[in-house]
């Protein structure tokens, strides 16, 4: 199985996850504005269990996202990137794509939390657009 590795960029935080990502997404939401100073995050969706930090302490922070269960953002408190956000109403770890440092990093497959786009956002054609999240993901 492809082990995927990544680090901030003090590299005092490091992970790896094994197995190709469930699923990879632009978000759009404007929680996601804050923490990358951009329209959108690019989040690899890796399942709880294939997802560890191997090196290094991570400073957290919970939210509560749209279903009222946490978010928790893992982020260096030396350098200040934001590697992984845990949410807990899918089990997995969105994974900062652009802290990939070693390992394929697939072509985003949906563009989510659009109503909430900045102005001035950039939507990669070709690449389907959801309101929120799709119809599938919603509910649960
Ligand atoms: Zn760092
Ligand atoms: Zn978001």
């Amino acid at each position: 199985m492809n082990t995927t590795f990544g680090s901030c960029a003090c590299k005092n935080i490091e992970y790896c996850f094994t197995g190709a990502p469930i699923n990879s997404a632009y978000c759009y939401c404007t929680q996601c504005q804050l923490y990358t100073n951009s329209d959108k995050w690019y989040g690899l969706w890796v399942p709880q269990e294939n997802f560890s930090f191997t090196k290094g302490q991570t400073k957290t922070f919970i939210r509560k996202g749209d279903s009222g269960m946490d978010m928790c953002h893992h982020f260096c408190d030396n350098c200040g990137v934001n590697l992984a956000v845990k949410v807990e109403i899918g089990g997995f770890f969105s994974v900062a794509a652009n802290t990939v440092t070693k390992g394929e990093v697939p072509a985003p497959n949906m563009l989510i939390y659009t109503k909430n786009a900045a102005r001035w956002a950039h939507f990669p054609s070709g690449v389907p657009k959801f309101d929120i999240l799709p119809a599938e993901m919603m509910g649960e």
